[in-house]
């Protein structure tokens, strides 16, 4: 069955998550047989897009119309249609990122596809179409199997790792479904860049802090430990309420999931609207001067300590593992 992946190009980039959908859209494809397309929604050069082939994409449709510039959901769901009726596909996947949340529930409405959102492993073809999600705030798993003849899925980033192929990918031009189109809001220019120099969403490292840190002033360490490693940033949802730190660093239930090999928390208690964004990390550290905290429940490893002890010696023994390991 043809295989359609969605993804948004970010400043011209194939993000580790979109390699991640095109390599996972690649193997079921490839399960039937079939091919699999890449729509690319936004500005990125052909060469940039042309790397999909190196995860088994054969052809990238790309789609750069001055629509899609600015995030119009409505627009990258027509344009989503427009692709899907072109190849004919029968399973479309995202990632699911602010983007994916919102286009994929669109397309699945106009399409009466069955959707599963942030799917984290590979469909189970054998009986039927069976895909595996988190639920109960990250503690259980289920299957759902989708019985529509159209499937749609988004997959969370850092569950099912990309596999490379031998392989180019051809690239066309495909804006034709957007002639015409007019937007029903405009964008004003109030785009806000995330701070931080790795995207938090697909790290693979990444130091997070809560209230234990007690003020702003008190991050540096936190970004020094994080640079030192090459790690993003995160934190606790009190703390980027009170504006000590950026909402694109919440994590938790009602911020974002995220699945790095390593979790490192530093004065967060661990409360279950926490775990729920973290706990599908592989490697999870904990570090809190209460030994009853329950974040040491769902640890891998504890330290229990102050913080504004730890995480300096910390930094310092990674500084010198890695000065000797370079
Ligand atoms: C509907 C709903 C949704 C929510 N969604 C989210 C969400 O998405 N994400 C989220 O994070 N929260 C969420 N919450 C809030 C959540 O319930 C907790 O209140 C929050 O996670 C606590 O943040 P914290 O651990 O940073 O702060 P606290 O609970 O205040 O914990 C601070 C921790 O720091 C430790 N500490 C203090 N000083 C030090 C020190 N010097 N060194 C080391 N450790 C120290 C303390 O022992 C304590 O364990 C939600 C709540 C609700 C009701």
């Amino acid at each position: 069955m043809p295989v359609l992946v969605v993804i948004e190009t970010s400043k011209g980039k194939l993000s580790k998550a979109a390699i991640e959908a095109a390599s996972y859209g690649a193997q079921i494809a490839a399960n039937s047989g079939a091919q699999a397309t890449l729509l690319s929604i936004g500005e990125a050069s052909n060469d940039e897009l042309a790397k999909a082939g190196s995860v088994g994409i054969s052809k990238v449709l790309k789609c750069d119309a001055s629509a899609v510039h600015h995030f119009d959901p409505q627009a990258y769901a027509k344009v989503a249609q427009a692709a899907v009726e072109s190849t004919g596909a029968k399973t479309i996947i995202f990632v699911h990122d602010r983007s994916g949340k919102a286009v994929a529930p669109r397309l699945s409405a106009k399409l009466q596809a069955g959707l599963v959102s942030g799917a984290v492993a590979l469909p189970e073809m054998s009986n039927g179409f069976v895909v595996s999600k988190n639920v109960f705030s990250g503690k259980a798993f289920a299957q759902y199997k989708i019985n529509t003849d159209v499937k749609i899925i988004s997959l969370l980033p850092n569950s099912v790792p990309p596999v490379q192929k031998e392989g180019s990918a051809s690239i066309e031009a495909f804006n034709s479904s957007l002639e015409g189109y007019s937007s029903p809001f405009t964008t004003e220019n109030k785009v806000r860049e995330e701070t931080g120099e790795i995207p938090l969403p697909g790290a693979e490292l990444v130091i997070s802090a809560g209230r234990g840190l007690k003020g702003p002033e008190n991050w540096g360490m936190v970004e020094d430990l994080a640079k030192t490693v090459g790690a993003a940033t995160a934190c606790s949802r009190p703390v980027s309420d009170i504006g000590w730190r950026p909402h694109h660093e919440h994590v938790g239930q009602t911020g974002i999931a995220i699945r790095p090999n390593l979790y490192i928390a530093i004065g967060i208690s661990g409360a279950i609207q926490h775990l729920a964004g973290v706990n599908g990390s592989k490697v999870i550290v904990v570090i809190n001067k209460d030994p009853e905290a329950p974040f040491f429940k769902a640890a891998d490893y504890g330290v229990v300590g102050d913080a504004f002890e730890v995480i300096p010696k910390l930094n310092e023994a990674f500084r010198k593992f890695k000065s000797q390991n370079a």
